[in-house]
């Protein structure tokens, strides 16, 4: 899956970031909050240093945290159990709470464990085993147990919406503000960050921390290059099986010529799946959910036929059509598009 973002630190490198007004942190903390000065980017010239509006009623905060999404949850979180209060600020109305699932292998187990929600999430989805992988006319490639290469390793899906409310629910009431919107973002002659919200709204931040997504607008602000068309899109889903999912818990994954197609069981009622293909452009939005349903079904009609199966499975609103973009921010080994 190439969908990749990236949270990005911007600090006002005069002002301390130990005060908080919770616990304040020891000093060899202090990396986790500074991004390594050469992926800093000087701010563009639209958005250069202001005077701080005199008079106007800017909401003063330590740290601000853009986007309420995996990113931004588990920095809101982990500041949280270091002691550090911080605002998150999410532009929806709600937690998304819909969507697929993802797959976490042991580094993303060791951060949830470490913020303390890996054992409550552990309990609701299956470990899985192994991968299996075959060709489009049922042949297997390969094989292997994920243990047997990695005994520390640990595979499991996670599923988006469960994996959002569980980091929520852990942090303090009022730490997301749902419905604020980053309108726009700029620095001030005192060194601190000046946000303004759509809804008109004020903050001023010592430190704003961008996990506002692959179309960040503090990404924008940064300087850093948008993010690229990869040059294949993925139809991913979330199978139901109200009475039990029959699959063994191994990551199958099939390869076609210019696609390639996978499922896994997540609980024992769920199962992901994904079928991505190579397109030279995105094409046009589709949000008709039976369309979906039927353009996937049509790329793997003649594949194993579990995959059909398992599509004609899944609840329309639990279907998604993405084209996969990237951003790389080191310029110099970016690969070409
Ligand atoms: C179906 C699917 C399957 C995936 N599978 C895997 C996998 O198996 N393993 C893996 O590692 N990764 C996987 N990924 C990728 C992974 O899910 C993403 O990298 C991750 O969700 C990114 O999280 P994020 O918090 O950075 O961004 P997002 O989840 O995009 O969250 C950004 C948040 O910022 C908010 N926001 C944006 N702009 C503003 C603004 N101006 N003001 C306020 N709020 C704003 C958005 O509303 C959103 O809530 C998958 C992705 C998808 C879609």
């Amino acid at each position: 899956m190439a969908t990749v973002s990236m949270s990005l630190v911007f600090q006002n490198p005069l002002i301390s970031p130990y005060h908080s007004k919770t616990r304040p942190l020891p000093r060899n903390q202090s990396n986790c909050f500074q991004a390594p000065t050469s992926t800093r980017t000087k701010p563009t010239s639209s958005f250069s240093s202001i005077r701080a509006q005199s008079g106007t009623a800017a909401r003063k905060e330590d740290i601000v945290i853009v986007g309420a999404g995996i990113a931004g949850l588990a920095t809101a979180l982990s500041l949280h159990r270091l002691g550090v209060g911080s605002l998150v600020l999410e532009q929806a109305e709600s937690l998304r709470t819909g969507g697929t699932s993802l797959t976490l292998f042991k580094n993303g187990w060791r951060v949830l464990d470490a913020i303390g929600v890996g054992n409550d999430l552990r309990t609701q989805f299956l470990e899985i085993q192994g991968m299996v992988v075959k060709t489009e006319d049922g042949r297997e490639l390969r094989s292997f147990k994920f243990k047997d290469e990695d005994e520390s390793q640990e595979v499991r899906p996670v599923e988006r919406g469960i994996l959002l409310e569980t980091l929520a629910n852990q942090l303090p009431e009022g730490a997301v503000r749902f419905s604020s919107k980053l309108a726009k973002i700029q620095k001030t002659e005192n060194g601190e960050t000046l946000l303004d919200l759509v809804d008109g709204t004020q903050l001023s931040a010592k430190i704003v921390i961008g996990c506002d997504g692959i179309r960040s607008p503090i990404a924008k602000w940064l300087g850093f290059p948008e993010p690229k068309y990869v040059g294949h899109c993925a139809f991913r889903g979330l199978a139901n099986y109200p009475v039990g999912q029959p699959f063994e818990p191994n990551l199958n994954q099939i390869y076609g010529r210019g696609q390639r197609a996978g499922f896994l069981p997540v609980s024992p009622t769920k199962v992901y799946w994904f079928v991505c293909f190579n397109r030279q452009s995105p094409g046009p939005k589709i949000t008709d959910p039976s369309v979906l349903k039927k353009q996937a079904t049509e790329l793997v009609r003649d594949w194993p036929s579990d995959l059909v199966n398992i599509i004609d499975n899944t609840p329309d609103d639990l279907i998604i059509r993405t084209p996969l973009v990237d951003r790389w921010l080191w310029p110099n080994i970016s690969p070409p598009v």
